[in-house]
């Protein structure tokens, strides 16, 4: 499948351009033309230095039937160059109906409009003529049932037995819902009316989410904060709110809202520790939304409503770093977000740091330490086996699907490189800066370079002698872990490491162990460091003894079940079976079928339950599902 990409890419290249659009369109853009005509973001056909979408009108029908968004959006413009005669919009498998456009307060009058060949995984560039004088344009169109920004849900699939819908736009699925310039170097404002069926509640990740349904199934938003299109979000369901705080609360379905309420508790907290750090929460409220199992990634810190997977809700608040992480985001990502995919490390790298910093306040020092080792031993294991542009910060995704962006190093070592930072300047000068640079960066999207001058100019050159720039440049630009690193040690995983060899060794007792008193880290510390050393006997004994197969949270069941496949375990299979069949978090379910499709046993099984699961699987999770288990389309 991946061999495709290329040749199409090559295609591309080699023809010039896909169709080109009715006069007095000159040219629409082709690969090569695309990251040099913006500079910016090879990942995106519009032209944000020529002009740029400034607001968005939303209007939108959810049928839940069909499977479908449609209504029309209303792109306010504003130009950067006068002589511009052509708009060009990221849009990937939407049904256009109909372009028109206007300026000032007139009336709308068709555009001459065409759009081109899709490219695999960047969609359709949408190129419209555009007079001279035209400021706003009109998009009539629908979604495809498949887009892959959206998950349809029946009523079989969910806990409250009505459907469900919801976004996911990050990195580059806002287009196959809304027709914009889906780049993160553009922000606009939007104002969106939704209509969804009278049972349902609909939310987004803006203003205006009201906290019941009303009886005409209409909602409301709007946003006065420039966003980038991958925080477009949206979410309809058979929804209840809760609240955690005078500006902070949970939505969930009805059976999960009270628990989701006791487990997110300390939201407010976590949103006022962040504001000690780093200055004003500037959205106003800040607010979760809990997705059925079905939601691919752990969460989305869409402003306002961060989107979070329920399989957090451990009942003894255990799994809080990912809440933590979404609201980190409301400085870092979403006030200064990377202009392109190749800088995620600015958005993901400074929030795991973020995350550790609110972590360490609620809970101390040893936790964070703890998160920071198994971080970083994912990072390793991920460093051996990465493709080579993926091995520091600043990376070349060109030609790559960005989806790609999205894998350890820049989550990991991007926070390595600010303990980096934060251990030679010390943590006073170090918070001031940031203080500084989330000001200074408020609401725009840089790039690394921007990072590096802002970077050199208050903190390198005003402290001489404690960081070179060449130290700087081996972290964004050197393959590796820089031998600068200060890596974590954790004491408390230090003695679980004892207790683990001393039963391997038979020197201990299973019930030896200070089991009672693990933290959930502990436990995937102990696990994961069993890998390779276990047969059936040991699954057995560790079963008896502390109920394994049938453990409540979600990330001791995916630890023990690895475990389970690799010593093929068979009391834990219908856990298996069911897990993969409830949840489709994609962290979770592409390990496991990955894990099954290396026996010699288990890859029918696997493909079997997959096949099963298809259907509550979200497209990213399917993607992932197929490819580890060698399922060709
Ligand atoms: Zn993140």
């Amino acid at each position: 499948m991946r061999y495709s990409v290329w040749i199409l890419a090559l295609l591309l290249f080699a023809c010039g351009a896909p169709d080109e659009p009715d006069p007095p369109v000159a040219e629409s853009p082709d690969e090569a033309d695309r990251a040099v005509e913006t500079g910016i973001d090879p990942h995106s056909y519009a032209e944000p230095n020529r002009i740029r979408v400034s607001h968005l009108v939303l209007d939108l029908d959810a049928d839940f039937t069909a499977r479908q968004l449609s209504g029309h959006a209303v792109l306010e413009l504003e130009r950067e160059d006068a002589d511009v005669e052509r708009l060009v919009l990221d849009t990937w498998d939407l049904e256009i109906l109909d372009v028109t456009g206007a300026s000032g307060d007139g009336e709308f009058e068709l555009l001459s409009w065409r759009l081109a060949d899709a490219h695999e995984y960047l969609g359709a560039p949408l190129v419209v003529a555009l007079p001279e004088d035209v400021d706003r344009v009109r998009i009539d169109y629908s979604s495809s049932p498949d887009a892959f920004g959206l998950q349809w849900l029946e009523g079989a699939q969910t806990s409250s037995g009505q459907p469900f819908m919801f976004s996911q736009s990050q990195p580059h699925y806002a287009r196959t819902w809304v027709p914009l310039q889906d780049t993160p170097a553009v922000r606009y404002t939007f104002e969106a009316a939704v209509r969804v069926p009278p049972e349902l509640l609909a939310v987004m990740g803006a203003d205006g989410n009201t906290f019941e349904r009303n009886d005409t199934g209409e909602y409301h938003f709007e946003m006065n904060e420039p966003i980038p299109s991958y925080l477009m979000a949206i979410g309809i369901g058979d929804l209840e709110f809760a609240e955690t705080g005078p500006r902070s609360g949970v939505y969930a379905e009805p059976e999960l809202i009270e628990s989701a309420a006791w487990e997110f508790a300390e939201l407010e907290e976590m949103i006022d520790i962040g504001e000690d750090l780093y200055g004003p929460y500037q959205w106003g409220r800040y607010d979760l939304l809990v997705l059925p199992p079905s939601f691919p990634f752990g969460g989305m810190e869409n402003p306002r409503l961060s989107y979070v997977t329920p399989t957090i809700i451990a009942g003894d608040r255990s799994l809080l770093t990912l809440v933590a992480h979404e609201l980190a985001h409301s400085w870092s990502g979403n006030l200064v977000t990377n202009a392109a995919w190749r800088d995620l490390w600015l958005n993901e790298g400074f929030t795991v740091y973020f995350e550790a910093r609110i972590m360490e306040e609620l809970y101390g020092r040893d936790r964070r330490d703890m998160e920071a080792v198994l971080g970083v031993q994912g990072l390793k294991a991920a460093l051996e086996t990465a493709d080579e542009r993926d091995l520091q910060l600043v990376r070349d995704l060109s030609d790559r699907d960005p989806e790609q962006a999205f894998m350890r190093t820049p989550y990991v070592m991007g926070r390595l490189f600010l303990d980096f930072l934060e251990d030679r300047f010390g943590r006073e000068t170090f918070d001031e800066f940031l203080r500084a640079y989330f000001d200074h960066f408020a609401w725009q999207s840089i790039n690394s370079e921007d990072f590096r001058d802002y970077l050199e100019a208050n903190l390198i050159s005003p402290n001489p002698g404690v960081v070179s720039m060449e130290e700087v440049d081996e972290w964004l630009y050197e393959p590796g872990l820089p031998d600068t690193a200060v890596l974590p040690e954790s004491d408390a995983f230090d003695s679980v490491d004892g207790y683990r060899q001393a039963w391997l060794e038979d020197d201990q007792s299973l019930s030896d162990l200070p089991a009672e008193d693990w933290s959930v880290h502990e436990w995937l510390h102990f696990l994961n460091g069993l890998e390779g050393d276990l047969d059936t006997d040991r699954m057995e004994a560790l079963d008896d003894a502390f109920d394994l197969t049938e453990s409540e949270n979600y990330e001791i069941a995916f630890a023990w079940l690895m475990r389970a496949i690799e010593t093929r375990y068979e009391p834990a299979m219908d856990r298996l079976e069911a897990f993969l069949l409830e949840v489709g978090r994609n962290k979770f379910t592409q390990p496991l079928y990955a894990g099954l499709a290396d026996t010699d046993w288990g890859r029918d099984w696997g493909v079997e339950i997959y096949e099963r699961a298809r259907a509550g699987y979200h497209p990213l999770t399917r993607q992932a599902a197929e490819r580890a288990l060698g399922i060709e389309d």
